[in-house]
């Protein structure tokens, strides 16, 4: 099928862009050189991708360049505004991003049109409010001298992002950098640049200035390197691997570039003997299997306590079971296929992994056997119990519909399983003991801890992980600090200083 072919079939209304998008126009790479984006459900070819190397990593940050003195000193209630008609397109062509968004990474249509759509447009709304609101401070210094703190933008900043949830990271990453004032060159995962570039197109729509965001969809040991190495890149925010973030780290040491780093986790979802079962059923399920488990805040150790372990178990897998897999683009469907056929066989290899290591599958394990699925990259719903927490599938991030259970017996036993991993990025627990969910919370080695409810986002509510989860916070206020650097600037207003050198 041609493009035309492929968008009407996916009952797309606009064009699906796949050039870069460098100076605010949509460009072929400097070389030719374009890579294929598959549709998961089938494995067939939606797009050829212009695909940056090294030399249009150099174009973009030249737009950026030539952009960020404007853009920087533009009144921020400007930015603003223009980040606020942003939110309201994004809702306007929300149908489009939506199904764009399912084809090229085998979500849910579901989930795409009521979850990712809406959390974009309201991300860059949130920090469209934000704009003129970052404010400096005055420090009370010594008689006679004013002393003001500036917070100005960092400059040109590199972004790079994984294709798990390429269109939401597009407005976590781009949302607070742009309303802070800086320039953008942001890499989207190779296997997922659709949706990134279609906001490309709504921002120059919205009146963003050419140049103050490029996009360069491309490899991540081409362009993502080279952004991450880039002498005028002053600032790298990286998603993804906790792998890829120690090689980003290595390669931002030439220009000593700030680093923001969102990586992997392995979330302990604990449900306790007092727990209301039935929220903690649905809630666990959606904890895993929400995105097929692609999911960095997944919660993928679930922790039983023993008495309730066996009926909470059953009803569980009862659960998964029934979960109806199928084309992301159907209205019906409840979970798609992996988002490429690599990852599915990733995925698929844990189960021979926990078998090695005497665990017992609980509930799927395989592909599905519905011929339709078939040449897609699917998986079923997965439950395995491990026998111990050091075992391999209870620590190494599966990053699928792959969920493994634990036991214990007391709230220390509970608190050392959950805290003995590397990581340390969401966790949640399900309890009716006030005083126990307070004193987890306060225990946990998390940056973030749901109670009674797995999984929550806001713009307003600071993300980010401890630990080889990374370091530094997307959303929030805190996030400001994340893309401003503070210049504290003295006036000597009447000040009687003594002259040093008198004479
Ligand atoms: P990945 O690290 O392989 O790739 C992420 C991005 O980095 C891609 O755009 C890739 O092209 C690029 N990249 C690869 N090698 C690079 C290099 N040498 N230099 C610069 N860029 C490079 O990760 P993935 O498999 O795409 O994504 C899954 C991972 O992302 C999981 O570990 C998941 O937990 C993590 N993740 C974390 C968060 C978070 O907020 N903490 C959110 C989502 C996903």
């Amino acid at each position: 099928m041609n493009l035309a072919d492929i968008q009407a079939a996916a009952g797309l209304r606009t064009p699906i862009r796949h050039q870069l998008f460098i100076g605010g126009r949509f460009v072929d790479a400097a070389d030719g050189q374009t890579l294929a984006t598959l549709n998961p459900h089938d494995n067939s070819t939606i797009a050829e991708v212009a695909m940056a190397g090294r030399e249009d990593v150099d174009r973009a940050v030249a737009a950026a360049e030539a952009a960020l003195p404007a853009w920087s000193r533009m009144a921020a209630a400007d930015r603003g505004r223009i980040l606020l008609r942003l939110a309201d397109l994004i809702e306007a062509n929300g149908g489009d991003l939506a199904r764009l968004e399912s084809l090229d990474t085998g979500h849910p249509l579901r989930d795409t049109r009521t979850l990712d759509v809406p959390r974009t447009a309201e991300c860059f709304r949130y920090f469209g409010g934000m704009a003129d609101k970052v404010l400096g401070d005055v420090v009370p210094v010594e008689a006679g001298f004013l002393n003001y703190l500036l917070r100005e933008p960092v400059g040109i900043v590199g972004q790079v992002v994984p294709w798990n949830f390429p269109l939401m990271f597009t407005s976590w990453k781009m949302a607070p950098a742009l309303a802070a004032g800086n320039c953008i060159v942001l890499k989207p995962a190779e296997i997922t640049p659709l949706t990134t570039l279609k906001i490309a197109e709504l921002m120059r729509e919205a009146g963003l200035p050419d140049g103050v965001v490029n996009i360069v969809p491309g490899l991540g040991n081409v362009a993502g390197q080279y952004i991450a190495e880039h002498p005028r890149i002053a600032k790298i925010a990286f998603t993804g691997s906790t792998a890829t973030g120690r090689r980003i780290v290595q390669a931002s040491a030439g220009n000593l570039k700030k680093v923001q780093l969102e990586l992997g986790g392995k979330g302990p979802n604990i449900v306790f003997d007092d727990a209301n079962l039935a929220a903690a059923v649905n809630g666990s399920a959606f904890a895993i299997f929400h995105n097929q488990g692609q999911a960095c805040i997944a919660g993928s150790r679930l922790m039983l306590h023993e008495r309730i372990a066996d009926e909470f178990l059953e009803r569980f897998a009862a659960l998964a079971k029934s979960i109806r897999l199928g084309n992301p683009l159907d209205e019906r469907t409840e979970m798609g296929p992996l988002t490429s056929a690599q990852h599915r066989d990733r995925v698929l290899s844990y189960v021979e992994v926990a078998k090695e290591q005497g665990g017992a599958v609980v509930a799927g394990g395989k592909a599905p056997a519905d011929p339709a699925l078939a040449a897609g990259c699917y998986v079923e719903p997965t439950i395995v119990k491990a026998r111990d927490y050091k075992d391999r599938v209870a620590q190494e991030e599966v990053f699928g519909p792959f969920v493994t259970a634990l036991t214990f017996k007391t709230d220390d036993e509970a608190l050392a399983i959950a805290n003995g991993t590397d990581y340390g990025l969401g966790s949640g627990l399900w309890t009716c003991n006030i005083q126990r969910a307070h004193r987890f919370a306060r225990d946990l080695h998390a940056g973030m801890v749901w109670i009674n409810t797995y999984k929550r986002v806001n713009p307003g509510s600071p993300f980010g992980g401890v630990g080889l989860s990374g370091y530094g916070r997307e959303m929030g206020f805190e996030v400001m600090r994340e893309y401003t650097q503070v210049k504290s600037v003295w006036v000597n207003i009447d000040a009687q200083v003594a002259p040093w050198y008198a004479r």
